[in-house]
This record gives structure tokens, sequence and C-alpha cells, in this order.
């Protein structure tokens, strides 16, 4: 099973809630009552409860930093159009989109972001970009593709 951030956004929601119930509860024991003078821990409950959806939320945003990993495919591609650079003079144009990169971008390493994990029908996996996924679409018959869930951008 694979752990996904949005997973753990989910259970940082559930701490959350539960944190903000147990400080409505103590705050329901009228002031001067022997109730309220014996909710120290419960009100230490609470606070472990929010520190615990804060490390929740970290966690996740470690998980989708991980999850972000650059592509890595040995030459670069358009991010929409896939294999369609041309590079002159050291720079490469897509020849559908004109986008232009003022580097040999065909020559470098992918830095795109992995978003498609793609298993072959020998069962091996790889791990690409968008741009890479268009090219294996074409040249991979049998192959499963996988979209990865999209790092949420707002932690
Ligand atoms: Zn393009
Ligand atoms: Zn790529």
């Amino acid at each position: 099973m694979t752990v996904t951030p949005a997973q753990l956004r989910a259970l940082a929601s559930r701490a959350d809630a539960l944190a903000a119930e147990v400080r409505e509860l103590c705050l329901s024991a009228p002031a001067g009552t022997p109730e309220h003078d014996h909710l120290g821990a419960a009100w230490q409950a609470r606070e472990r409860l929010s520190a615990g959806a804060e490390d929740l939320r970290r966690a996740a945003g470690d998980l989708a930093a991980l999850q972000a990993r650059p592509c890595g495919m040995p030459w670069g591609v358009c991010p929409e159009h896939g294999n369609t650079l041309s590079t002159r003079a050291g720079i490469s144009t897509c020849r559908v989109c004109r986008r232009e990169w003022r580097h040999d971008r065909f020559g470098r390493p992918c830095e795109e972001p992995v978003t498609w994990k793609v298993i072959d029908r020998a069962g091996a996996e790889t791990r690409m970009c968008d741009g890479h996924v268009l090219g294996a679409r074409a040249a991979a018959a049998g192959a499963t593709f996988v979209r990865l869930e999209q790092a949420d951008a707002h932690p």
C-alpha cells in the first residue's frame, strides 16, 4: 500500500477536530466547579492533539516533496507535448506549441515532476513526467499507466 499526503492530511484534520471537541467540552465546565479544576490533563491532551495535527501535516509535506522528485529520464521533453523538441544554436523549441527553452533541454536529464508510474508487460516499473508518458504510451504496447496523486500545492 502506498501512503499518500492526502491520507496524512485527512488524519491531521481529524486530530484538529478532536482537539476542538476536547476544548469545547473543557470550556463547558463552569468555572469554580470541581470538574473545571480537574481538567488539566484534558487541556494537555488537547495541546498534544493539536501538535499531532501539525506533525501529520509536516509529514504530508515531506512525502509530497519526495513524490515530486524529478523524472530523470536522460533527455528533455515538452511538458505538454512530449518528444517534440528541436534544438538549434543551444535553444530547444517545441514543434507543437513553439515554447522555447534557452538551453539544450533535449540534451539534459528531465527535471519535470514525476506524475506517472508505468508498468511494462514484464512488470518493470518506471516513474516519469507528463511529457515522457506521452512517448511511452506510443512506444510501450501492453504497459499499464497509473496516474500518481498530484502533490497538493497547499499544505
Ligand atoms: Zn509543446
Ligand atoms: Zn520527464
